[in-house]
């Protein structure tokens, strides 16, 4: 590991470097991810954006889901992770963070919301589905708590959390940058992803057909595994400050 660590290193030490997480960057924080053993699935079915928009049930499920989460979302807290990618940033050696979580950790830990690329919103917010006012999370579930299941904006419109839902449209911008930056960087460094959501999935291709250096910290196999420059099977909050320290000695 430790060659693979240096390997990361020395690219990170120069040109233009992104970082691309997933679920996976988050567990240490206490936001259990999707897919592993104990995930959100084991527990949850996912509730589709056409049966949240069509269905009054499915809109109280969808909330339900999200109130099950709220806690472990309010309590968590940047990990070893996330403080060694923001001192990567804080340092010129990481340009952006292009994220699938919807967690707002990144932020939280300093790197400017303007560098943080979020491709699936923002659990924090809320949006209108019809007027499109967005509000924070904290009054829907105040109203949820006092048994409004499925709460509704003041427009009549579906409130829902500000998230990409399973057939949801992709926000534009986002994947437009996203895909702008993996196209032009020197250094694609994925962190904590299963790398099977597309259109996410389809980043590290892009990078690594532009030319950039493949590097993956992840704890499960991904399907980039054989074709990355360097794979490190490992935890994430012990990997990544490692990789920070040897890039900034
Ligand atoms: P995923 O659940 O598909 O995969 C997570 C990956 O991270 C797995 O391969 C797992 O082995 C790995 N992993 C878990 N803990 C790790 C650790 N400590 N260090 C290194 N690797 C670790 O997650 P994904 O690929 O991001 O995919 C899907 C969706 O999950 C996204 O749409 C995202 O919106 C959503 N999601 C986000 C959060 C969050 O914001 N924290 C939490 C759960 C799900």
């Amino acid at each position: 590991m430790k060659d693979a660590i240096k390997q990361i290193a020395d690219r990170m030490a120069t040109g233009q470097n992104i970082a691309f997480t997933g679920a996976g960057i988050s567990t240490e924080s206490g936001i259990p991810d999707y897919r592993s053993q104990g995930g959100i699935w084991d527990e949850f079915k996912p509730v589709y954006f056409d049966e949240f928009m069509s269905q009054k049930s499915a809109r109280i499920e969808y909330w339900r889901q999200k109130a099950a989460m709220y806690d472990d979302l309010q309590k968590a807290e940047p990990n070893a992770a996330h403080l060694a990618l923001a001192d990567l940033y804080h340092q010129g050696r990481l340009a952006a963070v292009i994220t699938q979580n919807i967690d707002g950790l990144h932020q939280e830990s300093g790197i400017s919301a303007d560098d943080v690329i979020e491709l699936h919103g923002n659990t924090r917010r809320v949006r209108c589905m019809a007027c499109g006012v967005v509000s924070s999370d904290h009054e829907a579930f105040k109203r949820i708590a006092a048994g409004d299941l499925a709460p509704e904006c003041h427009c009549g419109g579906y409130l829902k959390p500000d998230t990409i839902s399973f057939g949801q449209a992709m926000p534009e911008a986002e994947v437009k940058r996203a895909t702008g930056l993996a196209q032009a960087c020197d250094l694609f460094l994925v962190v904590g992803s299963t790398l099977l959501v597309q259109p996410a999935a389809l980043l590290p291709d892009m990078a690594r057909r532009s030319g950039a250096f493949l590097a993956i910290v992840n704890l499960s196999e991904t399907p980039y595994d054989t074709v990355c420059d360097v794979r490190i099977k490992g935890k994430a909050g012990e990997v990544l400050p490692r990789i920070t320290r040897q890039t900034l000695k």
